[in-house]
């Protein structure tokens, strides 16, 4: 089917779909590990690629095959590849396109699983990595050699909602010969699409928005046929395939993805707005506030100001952790994009790893809160947070 006349919202429910002659009208789930051929000689022209079809599912399955080109079709990319985590696909893009010798620039700014495999894994295999500011070209710029051939961005970052100028990046990248790679799990497709704005490879934690509902974990990338053909060569060597029951579970969280984004940015900034008034708060980041210092960048890349907001309360950890363990609708976990809210505290979880020291110098303070806020009313979400921060007394 071509889609290239309808709308994303239309796609995340009409787009790619494997339909069988049994005419479900819901995808049918494909739980099955291989593919029967229908000859000898219909296996070997499978095997040799001379036709396509399925073999077997590390390598392929429907709903896998129908979930990644569904996303690729919404963050309008050539082709699409599931994994089985958005780690996996972090990890599979890294060890695909790098080798021993190359050279990656990153931001600072990034998830600490992602932070994690820069630090401690690349370096194994020969693979020199330079962290960066999130918001200074000048430093990317500065920190490129004749060897780097990848920068890796997450935008807006986590919890402090700073944007990285995509386009500025690609201009970077792409002088050097290198590949720029933007996770955009934040935000998801709905509300951003990386390639559009100059990006090499779009890459994201299906398990966050997509899913919706903190269900299932997946991951997908986004990019060229050529370069998403490298790295499935490598994922379906190395088994770190989209399971075809979490496809399934994916393929219908695109189908309200859009609605769900949509109602989650209003009720996020509306919190937002509210926390910005309440004088227990020392400073709140959300990119839909008036007020944020990259307004102009915000209009630019993102069609909303996304679902994450961080606030700092005054009276450092202790107080931060009084308000979260005060919150009665708000769920103490990690997990961020799920229809329902959740609050974590950077300093002491996503974050708890680091010295004081790097935090501070990440601008991470022992009195942030980070907030993903889902489809509760607004109005109950807003009266559950008044009554927490009252813990702090001034
Ligand atoms: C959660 C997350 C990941 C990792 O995804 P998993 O599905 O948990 O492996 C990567 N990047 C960002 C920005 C995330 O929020």
């Amino acid at each position: 089917m071509s889609t290239l006349h309808l709308h994303p919202e239309t796609i995340a429910i009409r787009g790619a779909k494997e339909q069988t002659s049994y005419n479900e009208h819901n995808s049918a789930l494909f739980l099955t590990s291989s593919f029967m051929f229908d000859s000898a000689e219909a296996g070997a022209a499978l095997f040799a690629g001379s036709v396509t079809g399925y073999t077997y599912t590390r390598t392929n399955n429907p709903n896998v095959a129908a979930f990644q080109a569904r996303v690729a079709q919404l963050e309008q990319a050539e082709a699409g590849l599931a994994a089985s985590t958005g780690m996996a696909a972090i990890n599979a893009v890294f060890l695909a396109l790098l080798k021993a010798g190359d050279h990656l620039v990153a931001s600072k700014s990034l998830f600490g699983t992602t932070i994690g495999l820069l630090n401690n894994i690349l370096p194994r295999f020969g693979i020199e990595v330079t962290l960066v500011s999130q918001t200074d070209t000048d430093e990317w710029q500065a920190a490129m050699r004749p060897n780097t051939r990848m920068l890796f961005v997450e935008t807006p970052s986590n919890p402090l909602n700073e944007l990285a100028d995509i386009g500025k990046l690609a201009e970077i990248a792409h002088t050097n010969q290198a590949l720029l790679v933007v996770d955009n799990s934040f935000l998801s497709p709905a509300l951003q699409q990386p390639l559009v704005l100059g990006a090499d490879i779009s890459v994201q934690s299906a398990t966050k928005a997509i899913d919706g509902h903190g269900r299932v974990m997946g991951g997908v990338i986004c990019g060229s046929e050529a370069l998403i053909n490298e790295i499935f060569q490598h994922v379906r060597t190395t088994g770190e395939v989209l399971a075809p029951f979490n496809a399934w579970v994916l393929l219908s969280g695109l189908e309200t993805l859009y609605v769900r984004m949509e109602k989650q940015c209003a009720n996020a900034l509306e919190v937002a707005q509210f926390l910005s008034t309440q004088p227990q708060v020392v400073a709140v980041h959300y990119t839909g506030l008036a007020n944020h210092p990259q307004k102009a960048l915000v209009r630019k890349q993102q069609q909303g100001g996304g679902i994450v907001v961080a606030f700092e309360v005054k009276g450092g950890e202790q107080a931060a952790w009084q308000v979260i363990d005060a919150l009665t609708l708000f769920s103490k976990t990690g997990n961020l994009g799920d229809v329902k809210s959740t609050v974590t505290h950077p300093w002491t979880t996503t974050h708890g790893r680091m010295t004081p020291e790097a935090k501070l110098d990440a601008a991470i303070q022992p009195g942030l809160i980070r907030l993903s806020i889902g489809l509760e009313h607004a109005v109950d979400l807003k009266a559950d947070l008044a009554n927490a921060l009252k813990v702090i007394t001034m």
